[in-house]
Formats: C-alpha cells, structure tokens, sequence
C-alpha cells in the first residue's frame, strides 16, 4: 500500500517527480558558473510566467511573507498613503506591514466574511485620499475570495497609485497578465501555484515600481529586504556573472527553474484554462452535495482554491475522516468562521484524477460525520464538469 496521502491544501502543494529531484541533487556553490546559469534562466523566465516583459525579478530565500515585506520595505516612506482592497487575513497582514514602514494606511471592504469591495468603493477612496500606492490580495486564502484584479490595476493606474498584488495563492494558476494590466508588483511564494517547497519569495517589479524606488528620500527600514543590495545581485545573475549578498537557497533555485520551465511548456492560457477547469468541476461537486462557499457571490470564487462551509450538524472533526480517506484538506483561517469551514487547493500540478479523489474523501467525511445525502452525488457532478 502507498504510504502517502493527496495533499490538496492551498499551499503548500503536491509537487512534480522532476521538481522534488532538483532538491535532491548535490548541492553546488551560490557562484558556480552551472548554478549562475540556473539562477540566471530562472530570473527570465519568472518573467515569461508573470506575464511582465519590462518586470525586474527578486528571487529571495523566504516566504510569501518576506515577498509582501519587500514590497512593503522599498515602496513605503514615512508618511505615504497607503490603500489595502481589503478581502480577509492577507490583506490585513499587508494593513499592518504598510504601517509599520509608517504608511497612513485606508482600507476599504471590511464588511463581512467573503465579501470584496465593489469597483466604485475602491475608485472612491483612491479618488478622496490619492494614497501612493494600494494592494490587492489577487486570492485571499482565508476566504476563497479572489479580486478583479484586472479592473482594480486599472483604478490604481488612473488615480497615480502604484498598484501591489498579492498573488501568494494565486500566481500561475488564476489568469494574471502583469504588463498588460498595469500591476506595479506582483509577488508570489513558491509553494503555491508555482510548484516548489516552501522557501522562496518571488517577486517581479514593473518600471514604475523601481522609478519610486530608486527616487526615494529615506534608508529603506529592512536590512534584508532592501533592493539596494539585491537589485545588483539580481543584475549580476542574469548576466551570468558570481556575486553575493546572502546565500541563496541554491536547491530551491534548481527546483524553481524545473518548475517555471514546466509551466511555460504548458503555456500560461493553457495553464489558466486546466485552473479553471479543475476549479468548476470541485464547485460542481460543492454544490451538487448541498455545501454553501464562503465567497457570497460565484463571480468571487477563486480558481486556485475552495472554501466550503460544513453543512448544518457537521464540523471540523469530518476532515479526520478526509485524511483517513487519503487526502489532506486544511480547515478554517479567517478567525471570524475558523471552525465553521473548510478549504480544498486545487492548483499547480494538481490533476482532473486528483479532484475526484478529493471529493471521494470529502464525501467519505461527511457521511461518516452523519450528514444526509446519496453518495456518489458530487463526484457525479465533478466528473460531468470534467468531461464537458
Ligand atoms: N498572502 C497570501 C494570499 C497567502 O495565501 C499567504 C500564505 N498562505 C501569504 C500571503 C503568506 O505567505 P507565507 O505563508 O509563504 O509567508
């Protein structure tokens, strides 16, 4: 019997053969000529992935956090005005980092768990205030809820706002077109839709994005963090030249250029359709079982992952019977409703086969936890959207 689970959580997720080799080769140095080219490939071709021909690329050894905490760090002086589209825990995480580089931070869409701010509330404020720069969390994993990300850049680009995009849980799996949207950053961690263990933040600054960083009156307030020290560094490894400034995570940079290189042999709209497919086909099975989403309205469902509310009479304790069923599901995180949902990742490497199974599991935990319903329903309903 395989002594392995389906791990089907939004991050981190099922990683590829040829990805988890990378990690375990033998480790070389940061400046060996092999690995400058490595390091060197997969600087432009997080660019192809992101969609951002004219993007400069930070690839740090750190988590998504460290990602945010870059943007933050080098975009941020005392006293900017900051405005957060705020959808659930991320966003709120990126409300407190602003303002600990000493943004005057707005935050507009706090109402309700699975909401999102409509256009015109976010226009609104970006018209009253002209904060600098505002952040969109693209999927916010706490609720499943995934923003216009397209028509949001498109605000924050006409009110002079330089526009940030979390895209922890969304980048290479939700539809993002970087240039061509007006995103100023967009940032990302590699344990996501990307298809690597935890351990790398990603991060691709437009034009403008590095205009207001190099025009900056104040030090930069993160040792780590600061673009003074990396964007040479980044430089360096593009022209395939050796340099230091902290040891990269050099198995992790080898396993990130296998991966961006089998994402782009998919092509990026192929990728976003194989998302939207596995995506449908999970709801389909939601819905068909009677469970209710956390998202209050279907045009903010996210692509790259589900929160699904346990129906009447069930709770956290199903996801035990999940996981003896094979597959590993995360609980709750938004703390107004930890306990009462659940969340499913379908992203990345994840497959049409991959669903079924999760739903199978699903549908074990929930008649084991004693809720009515014919077995057999959702994967129907999944394996109808599948093939259709
Ligand atoms: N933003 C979003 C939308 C996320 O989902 C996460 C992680 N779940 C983060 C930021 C933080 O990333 P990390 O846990 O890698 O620091």
């Amino acid at each position: 019997m395989k002594n392995r689970k389906l791990l089907m959580i939004p991050g981190p997720i099922e990683f590829t053969p040829a990805v988890m080799r990378a990690l375990g080769m033998p480790t070389t140095s940061h400046v060996a000529a092999n690995f400058i080219d490595i390091f060197g490939e997969a600087l432009e071709d997080l660019r192809k992935v992101f969609l951002a021909p004219s993007g400069q690329p930070f690839i740090l050894a750190g988590s998504g956090t460290l990602a945010m905490d870059m943007a933050a760090a080098n975009l941020v002086e005392p006293g900017d005005g900051a405005l957060v589209v705020n959808t659930g825990y991320f966003s709120e995480r990126f409300a407190t980092m602003l303002s600990r580089y000493g943004a005057k931070v707005a935050s507009v869409g706090t109402a309700g768990v699975g909401g999102a701010p409509t256009l015109q509330e976010v226009e609104a404020v970006l018209q009253s205030s002209h904060p600098r720069l505002m952040t969109i969390t693209h999927v916010d994993t706490s609720t499943g809820v995934a923003t216009n990300v397209k028509e949001l850049a498109a605000l924050g680009n006409k009110h002079g706002a330089l526009v940030i995009v979390d895209g922890v849980c969304a980048t290479g799996g939700e539809v993002m077109h970087q240039d061509e949207w007006g995103i100023d950053v967009a940032l990302t961690a590699s344990q996501k839709a990307i298809g690597v263990p935890p351990g790398l933040a990603l991060l691709v600054a437009g034009p403008k994005a590095m205009e207001r960083f190099k025009s900056r009156k104040t030090p930069v307030l993160n040792y780590y963090a600061d673009w003074h020290e990396w964007l040479p560094i980044m430089q360096a490894y593009e022209l395939r030249k050796p340099s230091y400034f902290g040891t990269p995570a050099v198995n992790l940079v080898w396993a990130l250029n296998v991966s961006l290189k089998e994402i782009l042999a998919e092509g990026m709209e192929a990728r976003f359709t194989r998302h939207g497919k596995l995506s449908t086909s999970f709801k389909a099975a939601v819905q068909a079982l009677g469970l209710k989403q956390v998202p209050v309205r279907p045009e903010l469902y996210a692509t790259t992952l589900s929160a699904v509310y346990y129906p009447e009479g069930v709770d956290a304790s199903m996801l035990k019977h999940v996981d003896e069923a094979g597959v590993i599901v995360a609980g709750g995180l938004h703390p107004a409703i930890k306990t009462k949902y659940f969340r499913v990742g379908h992203m990345g490497a994840a497959t049409g086969a991959d669903i079924l199974a999760t739903v199978g599991a699903i549908e074990t935990g929930l008649k084991k936890s004693g809720y009515k319903f014919e077995v057999g329903t959702g994967i129907h309903a999944a394996q109808k959207a599948l093939n259709s």
